[in-house]
């Protein structure tokens, strides 16, 4: 599994491993312990990992709350998933991933051998893989779609298209898709995010950013490896995306694909 973590305060990219020692208590895998998590019908949510939001290198800190978890529902009905995150020891699941009928429907793909239990709990570390420099055409766009491109200048934005286009041309060898400015260009280009930057609104409808579509932000990234024991769940070329509101604590689940 390949899992990054995307610091917005530092611009900066970390990878985080299972099986590092960590002092702040960042932990992969274990069964969800926050109320909440336990669903009417269906088998347990899947905890990815719980972060310790007091570290500075995860860039995030949500009010009243330090631990944050990220959790997925294999084999759910949609695809995506929407939670809020209400305290350290409680959660809101807001979308429902199941239903009776689809868990009772036996020529669905969806039965219980092989289905993969909870992942053994063990600490996880946090490593820096690299900063983003917004002047580098290649981080541009790779992840433009997640830091921005609001640092530059307009007439530095449009020498940095230039730089942007000419670079993807020598490194693929064929021309990018057109865009009128760098800002389209940076959220449009699929770089780190398999299609493109999700832009969704928070999905808890109390909360200000519900009306607002691109106010949740990419905070992690999960890729499965062949080892893994859930791999077949998100595939050889799916991602889980995962967004958080800051406001309320929100998090909305994408499991994209190629
Ligand atoms: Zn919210």
């Amino acid at each position: 599994m390949i899992a990054h973590l995307f610091n917005r305060v530092e611009a900066a990219v970390y990878f985080v491993t299972p099986g590092k020692r960590s002092k702040w208590g960042h932990t992969f895998g274990g069964l969800p312990s926050h109320r909440g998590t336990v669903l009417p019908v269906g088998p347990p949510l899947h905890l990815f990992f719980t972060l310790n939001l007091t570290d500075p290198r995860v860039g995030l800190r949500l009010p009243r709350r330090k631990w944050l978890p990220f959790f997925y529902p294999f084999r759910n009905i949609h695809g995506e998933f929407a939670y809020r995150v209400v305290s350290d020891g409680r959660v809101e699941v807001l979308s429902k991933p199941y239903s009776a009928a689809y868990l009772a429907d036996e020529s669905e793909w969806f039965h219980w051998p092989g289905f993969p239990r909870g992942c053994r709990r063990r600490s996880a570390g946090l490593e820096k893989k690299q900063d983003y420099d917004v002047h580098d055409p290649e981080d541009v766009y790779w992840l433009g779609c997640i830091f921005g491109v609001a640092a530059l200048s307009a007439s530095e934005k449009e020498a940095a298209k230039e730089r942007l286009e000419n670079w993807y041309r020598e490194s693929f060898e064929s021309e990018m898709n057109s865009f009128d400015s760098l800002d389209e260009l940076a959220a449009e280009s699929s770089g780190f995010l398999v299609q493109g930057l999700p832009r969704s609104k928070c999905p808890n409808r109390k909360c200000r950013n519900h009306k607002r579509p691109g106010s949740m932000e990419v905070v992690l990234t999960i890729i499965a490896d062949e080892g893994d024991s859930f791999a077949a769940e998100i595939g050889d070329t799916g991602q889980l995306i995962y967004e958080v509101c800051r406001i309320c604590g929100s998090v909305f689940v994408h499991n994209q694909c190629t």
